[in-house]
């Protein structure tokens, strides 16, 4: 395993549609594992492959909804689909080749996922609130986009303050 250098906005990778996964061997195992340390390592919620320069489908998301005490998951999706969505979600978000940078952007609250895992086998999965965002932010990377196309504009270090003020003065 091994830390991959992180593409920022503007490297012209980031904009080009990946190629679907064929070869579920090494070579893919070695580049999900390098996705899940190297997003672990940059403390973010998911990382696509073009990120780290391989035009290929193939991503990896933290899943932070789990109960109190036990380990947050790295999921691997290969392939990775959207096959339902459903509510909304509007919150600040960032990316891992965007630092320092977040926007609002609207998502849906609850969204399905198929995908393959790394040995080929389909499966199903959902994910609620931040999976759910992550689920979207990262396919979205797999046809060249990033979030900064859905948000209209940058928000200032204020405003970010503000909203997470806002946030807390909301909670009982
Ligand atoms: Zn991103």
């Amino acid at each position: 395993m091994a830390l991959r250098n992180i593409l920022k906005e503007g490297d012209e990778t980031l904009s080009k549609k990946c190629r679907p996964v064929t070869n579920f061997d090494k070579r893919l195992h070695d580049l999900l594992d390098d996705l899940g340390e190297t997003m672990m390592d940059a403390e973010g919620v998911g990382l696509a492959a073009p990120q780290v320069g391989v035009l290929r489908r193939a991503v990896v998301v933290l899943e932070t909804n789990v109960p109190e005490g036990e380990p947050e998951q790295i999921i691997e999706l290969v392939n990775p689909e959207i096959i339902e969505a459903s509510g909304e979600q509007v919150s600040p978000e960032g990316c891992l080749s965007a630092p320092g940078r977040f926007g609002m952007v609207k998502r849906p609250d609850r969204v399905k996922v198929r995908a393959q895992d790394r040995d080929g086998n389909w499966f199903e999965l959902e994910g609620v609130g931040l999976t759910a965002r992550a689920f979207c932010h990262e396919t979205d990377h797999l046809d060249g986009h990033m979030f900064t196309e859905l948000c209209d504009h940058i928000m200032s270090d204020e405003e970010l303050q503000d909203y997470y003020q806002s946030q807390q003065q909301d909670k009982p």
